[in-house]
């Protein structure tokens, strides 16, 4: 840390934080009470087991699983072979012997019931923001002649909005920003399409997918919604409710693994109409005909543009085991319980003002992630993370906090808030 910045740090923070490698301060009134129950809590926790499924470095607090999820043990195996077996012995033959040309659907189907999916309706491949361009583009193309407006998540990932402003662009409509929760209200006979993220990257706050949706319908508008920060922290439920499309990474709480492809979910009924702007060959009726006219495939698997990118697919696939035979609404019950426990311990162990909680308080409108709102949070968040409790920063002034149920219990949640209590001294 500069001596710069300590200088501009109240006294408290500045006398601590020069001393970085100070033994443990005393414990804040009511820590043995607090890790008790973690304790109990963590005991009681029935997903606690799964831990072991990951690779986690020993004496490290993992908030971050909204960025990059953890190792998955078995993928490390999985790639050994699919380099080793699959690509180093059997060569070209594996695109059909390992089944490597059908993974992209073969993935999505698995994908699909942490979405609420059925089978057939998740592709998987490409960017979230190459996905997000094919779905916004078919929307359009979709969408009843006449309409002009997309509306757009005013406080959406910024790739998304950009994205957006070119799709929109290419096919005559115009953007305009709206605030998730007013949403319903800006719907009307001039909407084409709706964009919407699940749940507020930098908030936490929690969309509510089944009536926007409805709203959208209603309003005869076309939805897109982004699942980045809910596929596989929370029920979702894209048939339930007749979403249209969605998208999302895997790299985050789904854990494939760094820049691992993402998926595209093309609702049933709208499969046959789905013109996507990028028709690659593998999205192709007949791929290996080479033909020079583009006929689609049918279902999802016109989604697909290019030729997959098989070793990061094949370590999400191995990733994707760990989710065999889990309930979603176990892991949302877990992620609550988790954020709630952790909002409790920053209450009673940050002084007073120090820290503000910009998540919503209701469940309801809550993700699986936790922003406080604090001074300095750059320096704040590069001291945690130097004391073994990794969240991240966003500018200008939050830290955020994931809580992955699948790795992470109570005692994680009440390290992190004790650790950031003795950042505030
Ligand atoms: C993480 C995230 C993305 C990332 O898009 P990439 O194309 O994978 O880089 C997009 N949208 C949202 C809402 C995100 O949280």
């Amino acid at each position: 840390m500069s001596d710069t910045f300590r200088a501009a740090l109240p006294g408290a923070l500045r006398t601590h934080l020069s001393e970085p490698s100070s033994p443990a301060l005393p414990d804040a009134p009511g820590a043995a009470d607090l890790r008790a129950r973690a304790a109990e809590l963590d005991a009681a926790d029935e997903l606690a087991a799964f831990r072991e499924r990951f690779t986690l470095p020993e004496g490290v607090v993992y908030l971050d699983g909204n960025s990059l999820g953890a190792l998955s043990v078995g993928v490390r195996d999985r790639l050994a072979h699919v380099a080793s077996h699959e690509w180093g012995e059997l060569l070209i033959r594996s695109w059909d012997e390992s089944g490597w040309w059908t993974a992209p659907e073969r993935i999505g189907d698995k994908i699909a019931p942490l979405i609420g999916a059925a089978a057939g309706q998740v592709v998987v491949g490409d960017s979230t923001s190459v996905n997000l361009f094919k779905a916004l583009v078919a929307a359009a193309r979709l969408a009843a002649p006449g309409r002009t407006r997309l509306l757009v998540d005013a406080a959406t990932f910024p790739t998304d909005g950009y994205i957006a402003q070119s799709a929109a662009r290419m096919t005559g409509l115009t953007v305009t920003p709206v605030d998730p929760a007013q949403a319903a209200q800006a719907m009307d006979e001039d909407t084409a399409v709706v964009l919407l993220n699940h749940v507020d990257y930098r908030t936490g706050r929690l969309h509510d997918l089944a009536g926007l949706t409805a709203a959208a319908r209603a309003a005869g508008a076309i939805t897109v919604w982004d699942l980045c920060h809910s596929a596989g922290a929370l029920p979702v439920g894209v048939d339930a409710h007749a979403v249209d499309f969605a998208v999302g990474c895997t790299y985050k709480y789904l854990n494939g693994g760094p820049g691992s492809p993402a998926y595209l979910y093309i609702a049933e009924r709208h499969q046959a109409g789905f013109d996507s702007p990028l028709p690659g060959w593998t999205g192709h009726a007949d791929p290996f005909g080479m033909t020079p006219a583009y006929e689609a495939a049918p279902g999802a698997t016109r989604g697909r543009v290019g030729t997959p990118d098989i070793l990061s697919m094949l370590a999400l696939e191995s990733a994707l085991d760990v989710w065999d035979g889990v309930s979603i609404e176990a892991v949302r019950d877990k992620s609550l319980a988790l954020t709630d426990f952790f909002l409790e311990c920053v209450a009673a162990y940050v002084p007073q003002g120090k820290v503000e909680s910009v998540t919503p308080a209701e469940h309801e409108l809550r993700g699986s992630q936790i922003t406080l709102r604090t001074e300095n949070a750059r320096e704040i968040m590069r001291e945690l993370i130097s004391r073994g409790v990794i969240g991240d920063f966003r500018p200008p002034d939050v830290l955020r906090f994931g809580f992955t149920p699948l790795y992470v219990g109570f005692a994680d949640a009440e390290r992190a808030a004790r650790t950031l209590g003795h950042i505030f001294g």
